[in-house]
């Protein structure tokens, strides 16, 4: 390979991993209640393998990596495959506006941005299965109060049930990862709509967090609304101690 592609290979995130078994433990993770499955960055297969010879799903997958693509198209020919970016796929088209679940040993390099467009997308997506950087995953399903508790955490497990699986070393990949990785599920929870503003939620958490020192007090000035009807005992609290609901209540009293 010339030494510019190896390159910008470094840039897709590509930890590809060896042992099967965690691989079939990945795949054995999804619920089976929901058909249709798209898996992000298959890589060479090692998980696409399990997923393709059940013939229950609806499976497609999206690989941005050429090479990649190719390998799949000539291992496994009935596989749906297409190639581009998760994040500039307009995921309304792929499966008709049915929900879909996602899965996949992720490219770490945008967890959080694929974590961000399940959010948008949580209405379509009923649920998730796969690998992160064990930091992303434990921030997934952190409860408040913890140090990794953040706005993925609270965004998230507005709308989902968040489990943290297991752990995986970062020796059973080729190239090894720097750090440790984990698997994760999210499950969409009974949870139709919140009782606010949903793009004012969103707003909320992502300014409270962004100064997580600070009291919401300080941390919500630059939303630029009156905090008058919020009690101040959640005033008082930085993000890191609020819950879902907590959050809910400022933003329904910041509109009014
Ligand atoms: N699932 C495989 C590969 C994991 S590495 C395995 O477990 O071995 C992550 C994969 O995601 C790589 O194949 C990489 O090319 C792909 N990828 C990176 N960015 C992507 C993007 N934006 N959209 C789709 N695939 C992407």
């Amino acid at each position: 390979m010339p030494k510019d592609d190896v390159r910008a290979k470094k840039f897709l995130g590509q930890h590809f991993l060896k042992d099967e078994r965690i691989a079939e433990r990945i795949a054995q993770s999804l619920s089976g209640e929901v058909a249709n499955v798209l898996e992000i960055g298959p890589g060479m297969g090692v998980l696409t393998k399990y997923l393709v010879q059940n013939e229950k799903l609806n499976f497609w997958a999206i690989e941005i990596d050429t090479e990649s693509v190719e390998y799949l198209h000539n291992h496994y020919p009935s596989l749906n495959v297409i190639e581009g970016d998760f994040l500039k796929l307009d995921v309304s088209t792929l499966f008709k506006d049915q929900p879909f679940a996602v899965i996949g040993n992720f490219p770490y390099n945008i967890s959080s941005q694929i974590l961000f467009k399940v959010y948008d997308n949580r209405n379509a997506v009923p649920e998730v299965v796969g690998m992160f950087q064990k930091e992303v995953a434990e921030r997934v399903a952190a409860k408040p109060g913890s140090k990794t508790y953040g706005i993925l955490s609270v965004l998230l497990s507005a709308f989902y049930n968040t489990e943290y699986l297991f752990t995986v070393d970062e020796h059973v990949f080729n190239p090894p990862p720097k750090v440790k990785s984990a698997v994760i599920r999210l499950r969409r929870n009974e949870v139709s709509a919140l009782d606010c503003d949903e793009k004012l939620f969103t707003t909320v958490v992502k300014t409270g967090f962004n100064q997580r020192r600070k009291t919401m007090r300080n941390a919500l000035k630059p939303i630029g609304k009156s905090l008058a009807n919020i009690p101040e005992d959640l005033l008082m609290k930085r993000a890191e101690q609020l819950s879902v609901a907590d959050f809910v209540m400022i933003t329904k009293l910041l509109e009014e």
